[in-house]
C-alpha cells in the first residue's frame, strides 16, 4: 500500500503504541504516506473520555506529530488528522476547539448515533430497522457538513433484517457520499477481527451507485501495518465489486 490515512495511537486510550512506533512500522512496510486519524476529542459537558483523546491531550498529539513529520521527512510523508463521530449538538463547538491546532483532515467514523452519549455501539446486534435508519441519517448529515475527507467503515452498522430495507437505506448513504465526492473506506480492522464489516451487501450497493473507495488499515497497534494479508483481502473485495481504491486522498479543509 502506498498510503494509509487511518492510524490511531495510545492517546485515544484503546489503541497501543506511540506515534514513532507507527511511523517506523509504516516505513518498514513500505508506506510512502501515513495519516494519523486518532479518535479526536469532543467538547461535550460531562463527557466520558474513556475511549477518546481528552481535550488536554490534543496539543501533545499535534506537537509530537509535527516534530516527527520533520524528523522522518525523507522517509515518509506524515499527515495529521482525527477520526470523529458526527454528534450534531456538539459538532460546532468541537470544531471550534480544534481550530487552534495544526491538523489537516477529518474522517467520519460513526460508531454511536446518540449525539454524544456513547451508550450503544452500532455494531451491537438487536436494534434493527430503527438503528439502521438513524445510522444512515446521521452519516448523511455528517457527510453534508463538508468537513470530512472520507467515511470510515461506512458498513460498521450491524443489521440482520430485510435485504431490501438495507439496500434502500444504504443506497441513500452511498448516493450522499457520491454527490459530495467523499470516498468510502474498506476497513482492514474489520477483516482482521472478523467483524460484521466489511459487509459484502454494502459494497454491492456502492458498486451500483459508483462510489469512490479507499482502503484504511484502522491501525490500533503498530504491528498491524506490517500485515499485508488484511490489505490484500480488502483489495480482493474491491476487485470483486469493480471498485478501484484511491491511492491518495484529497483532503477537505475542516477549518474552511
Ligand atoms: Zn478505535
Ligand atoms: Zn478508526
Amino acid at each position: 500500500m502506498f498510503a494509509n490515512y487511518h492510524t490511531h495511537t495510545a492517546r485515544c486510550h484503546h489503541a497501543v503504541g506511540t506515534e514513532r512506533q507507527y511511523i517506523e512500522a509504516a516505513i518498514q512496510a513500505g508506506y510512502k504516506v501515513l495519516g494519523f486519524a486518532d479518535h479526536g476529542t469532543y467538547i461535550i459537558d460531562n463527557f466520558n473520555y474513556r475511549i477518546r483523546m481528552r481535550p488536554d491531550e490534543v496539543a501533545g498529539y499535534i506537537d509530537t506529530l509535527k516534530a516527527l513529520r520533520e524528523e522522518y521527512k525523507n522517509d515518509i510523508r506524515i499527515h495529521i488528522g482525527f477520526e470523529l463521530e458526527y454528534y450534531p449538538s456538539h459538532f460546532d463547538k468541537t470544531l471550534e476547539f480544534l481550530k487552534q491546532f495544526d491538523y489537516e483532515y477529518l474522517i467520519l467514523g460513526q460508531h454511536y448515533i446518540d449525539d454524544g452519549l456513547e451508550r450503544t455501539h452500532v455494531m451491537k446486534p438487536g436494534s434493527g430497522d430503527e438503528m439502521l435508519v438513524k445510522y444512515v441519517d446521521t452519516v448523511i448529515a455528517g457527510i453534508k457538513t463538508g468537513k470530512f475527507s472520507y467515511v470510515a467503515h461506512p458498513d460498521v452498522v450491524f443489521f440482520d433484517g430485510d435485504d431490501a430495507f438495507y439496500k434502500t437505506h444504504m443506497t441513500r448513504l452511498c448516493r450522499a457520499a457520491k454527490e459530495e465526492g467523499i470516498p468510502l473506506e474498506i476497513n482492514c480492522l474489520g477483516v482482521h477481527e472478523g467483524r460484521c464489516y466489511p459487509n459484502e451487501k454494502f459494497w454491492k450497493i456502492a458498486r451500483d451507485v459508483g462510489n469512490s473507495v479507499i482502503i484504511g488499515v484502522d491501525a490500533h497497534n503498530p504491528q498491524i501495518l506490517l500485515n499485508r494479508d488484511i490489505v490484500r483481502k480488502c483489495e480482493e473485495l474491491s476487485r470483486r465489486f469493480d471498485l478501484f481504491p484511491l491511492r491518495e486522498l484529497k483532503f477537505r479543509d475542516p477549518k474552511a
